[in-house]
Order: C-alpha cells, then sequence, then structure tokens
C-alpha cells in the first residue's frame, strides 16, 4: 500500500525555485563571532585552584582564545587555529597544544567565503534541529538541509517541534510524519508551558547534544526551559510579515548540565549551506531512495530526468515521500550552482 500521496508528475528540477545561500539574509554572520559565557552548572571552580592543564574540553572559541573545560574548571587560554566547540585538546597554561581526534563534526561553509568550512560543534552524539510550529513557520525544506548536514558529520539527527502551543490544528504536523517514517526521532514540545520537555531531555540525558535551528524557533528558550541556569538570552521574533525571527546567539558555547549532559548552544541562521557534498553525493543523504535507485536503469541515474528512474516512479506511487524528493532536487540544484 502507499504511503505517500502519489505525486501526479515528478517536479521538474528546472522550475523548482532555488535556494540560494544568501549572505544578506545571514545576519549572523555579520557580527564579530562573540562567545556567550559557558555558564557553570556543575560544581564551580574552587578560587584557590590553580588553572587546570592536561586535556580538556573546548566550550567557547572566540578570535585568538577559547574557554577549555577541565576538572570542573573552565580556564581561558590561547587558541589555535581550526578549534571548535565540543573539541577534545591537550593544553596548558597559556595555549591549546593539540586537537584529538573527532568523531563527528556539524559544519557549513563560511557564507561569506564559501571555500571555509565553519564548524558549528564537533564530536557530539545528537544535533538537535529545533524548528516550531509557526512564528517562523514549519520549514521542511530546511529540516532536509540539515539532516543531509547531520549525516555527513556522523552524528544522529533529532527534530524538536516546539511551540506546540501554538497549534491550531494537528494535521499541520502531518509532514513530519515522514521523518518518523525514516527512523528519525521527532519531539513535540513548547518551551512557553513546558510540554514535552522532560520527553525531550530523557532522549538527551547523559549524550552530548547541539541545538541548531532557524532563528526565532525558540532554540534558547527550550534549552533554557531543559536548564533554567543557563539563562539564555531570549529574543524576539520579528513582527514583520515574515516573521524571520532575528539572531540573539552570535558563536557556539557549550553547557555541562548537573545529569551530566553536554548541551551546544549555536547561532540561530536562515539559510543553510551544505559543506564538501558533491551532487553526486546527495542521494546517499535520502536514505529512503536507496532501495529503489539501486533499481535505477543507469547506475549513476541522478533521478531529474533519465528513464527508468525508479525513485522517480517511487515518487509517483507514493512510496517517496514528495516533499523529501522535491527537497533533494533543490538542494542538488544548489550544490551544482
Ligand atoms: P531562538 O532564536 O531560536 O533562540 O529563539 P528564542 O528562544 O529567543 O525565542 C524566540 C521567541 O519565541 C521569543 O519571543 C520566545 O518568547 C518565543 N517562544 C519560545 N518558545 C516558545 C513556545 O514554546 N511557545 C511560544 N508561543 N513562544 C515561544
Amino acid at each position: 500500500m502507499q504511503k505517500y500521496r502519489a505525486a501526479a508528475a515528478a517536479p521538474k528540477a528546472a522550475r523548482t525555485p532555488r535556494l540560494r545561500l544568501d549572505t544578506r539574509t545571514e545576519d549572523w554572520d555579520e557580527i564579530d563571532p562573540v562567545v556567550s559565557e559557558p555558564k557553570r552548572v556543575t560544581a564551580p571552580p574552587n578560587p584557590g585552584t590553580p588553572t587546570a592543564t592536561g586535556e580538556g574540553l573546548i566550550a567557547g572559541v572566540r578570535p585568538g582564545v577559547c574557554q577549555v573545560y577541565a576538572q570542573g574548571v573552565i580556564s581561558t587560554c590561547r587558541s589555535m587555529p581550526g578549534l571548535a566547540v565540543g573539541d577534545l585538546v591537550r593544553f596548558d597554561t597559556t595555549a591549546v597544544r593539540q586537537i584529538l581526534p573527532r568523531r563527528t563534526t556539524l559544519s557549513r561553509p563560511d557564507p561569506r567565503n564559501p571555500r571555509l568550512e565553519r564548524l558549528l560543534a564537533v564530536n557530539v552524539d545528537i544535533v538537535v534541529n529545533v524548528v516550531s510550529v509557526s512564528s517562523p513557520p514549519l520549514r521542511p525544506g530546511l529540516i532536509d538541509r540539515y539532516l543531509v548536514a547531520i549525516r555527513r558529520g556522523g552524528a544522529d539527527p533529532l527534530i524538536c517541534v516546539n511551540k506546540s502551543d501554538l497549534l491550531q490544528d494537528a494535521r499541520e504536523l502531518d509532514i513530519l510524519d515522514i521523518y518518523r517514517d525514516i527512523g528519525i526521532p521527532v519531539v513535540l514540545c513548547s518551551a512557553a508551558t513546558g510540554a514535552g520537555i522532560s520527553d525531550l531531555m530523557d532522549t538527551l540525558t547523559g549524550l552530548t547534544c547541539v541545538f541548531t535551528g532557524h532563528s526565532g524557533v525558540g532554540k534558547s528558550s527550550v534549552l533554557n526551559a531543559i536548564c533554567p541556569a543557563l539563562a539564555l538570552p531570549i529574543g524576539e521574533v520579528s513582527s514583520g510579515a515574515d516573521r524571520k525571527g532575528r539572531h540573539t546567539t552570535t558563536s557556539s558555547s557549550l553547557h555541562m548540565l548537573a545529569n551530566g549532559t553536554k548541551v551546544i548552544d549555536t547561532p540561530g541562521i536562515r539559510q543553510f549551506g551544505l559543506w564538501e557534498i558533491g551532487a553526486g553525493d546527495l542521494q546517499a543523504y535520502f536514505q529512503e531512495f536507496e532501495r529503489f535507485a539501486l533499481r535505477c536503469t543507469y547506475a549513476d541515474c541522478t533521478h531529474t530526468h533519465e528513464p527508468g528512474c525508479k525513485v522517480e516512479e517511487a515518487v509517483r506511487a507514493g512510496d517517496i515521500a514528495a516533499e523529501r524528493f522535491a527537497s533533494y532536487r533543490r538542494i542538488r540544484e544548489t550544490l551544482l550552482e
């Protein structure tokens, strides 16, 4: 039986709207990086303790300096090129000396110089992509971009749908079944009412996770709901017609929660470029295509125009969600630019 509404005709690649990485909308990148002070939620450091050295965890980075967490103490010392929040390092009293191998990364191209990788966080178990029911509206296309970036970096994704208190009709969230069907956990919550926050916390306990999402979705509010001691600043969503939100966090910062969970807050963004993913590699990140793609007439089928494309057939038959297929084609176009 078909799963999704069958697509009448496959979307034409040439007609799909182009998503461009528009630096003009990336307010965050216009701001000089400033690290928000990591909060000590665990035992505060003893003021008499000498600066820790040895192995540590990078809690914040700004030009030239970084904050290293080790043995319950946060020290500030000289940074080194390529350092990212979440890095495990060897350091001494003056500087970070070595970055230890990374398990996972979450990165995107620097909007001002797309040839440079901008690491949002490293060594995370889970990337929590925070979205909101409305204000700003749910944008599955942006979720799909995040999912590609998350999978590329090796972490597991979780979709956190905030502002459930604004939900008018539960059917508005039917679109999220597409993600549940492909095995991605979806947690519905409201930072405003507290609904779903303990479910989210249960899922994350003991892990290192990074929270990321479009500005204004309530990412900081959700983090504060999880751990009020964080006291992250909350922004107002712009009242303009686009309700795009504005950026309150200006760079990534790591926070240790009392239960051992480590959370990394990242700047809110409006468009998410993909780092070092070729158009030909893209389908690997749309895992539900795979079993159909294996039967395409051409082994190197791009699923855009080829005869005998089983992926397009599956979309027409409702076995692959048309929305995901449209995302694949839009993202592919941007990668070809
Ligand atoms: P961020 O930019 O994603 O970090 O978003 P903020 O946490 O700064 O919140 C942006 C706006 O959304 C603020 O006006 C919050 O009060 C509001 N907000 C956050 N969470 C909720 C929620 O669960 N429900 C409602 N109705 N508003 C929320």
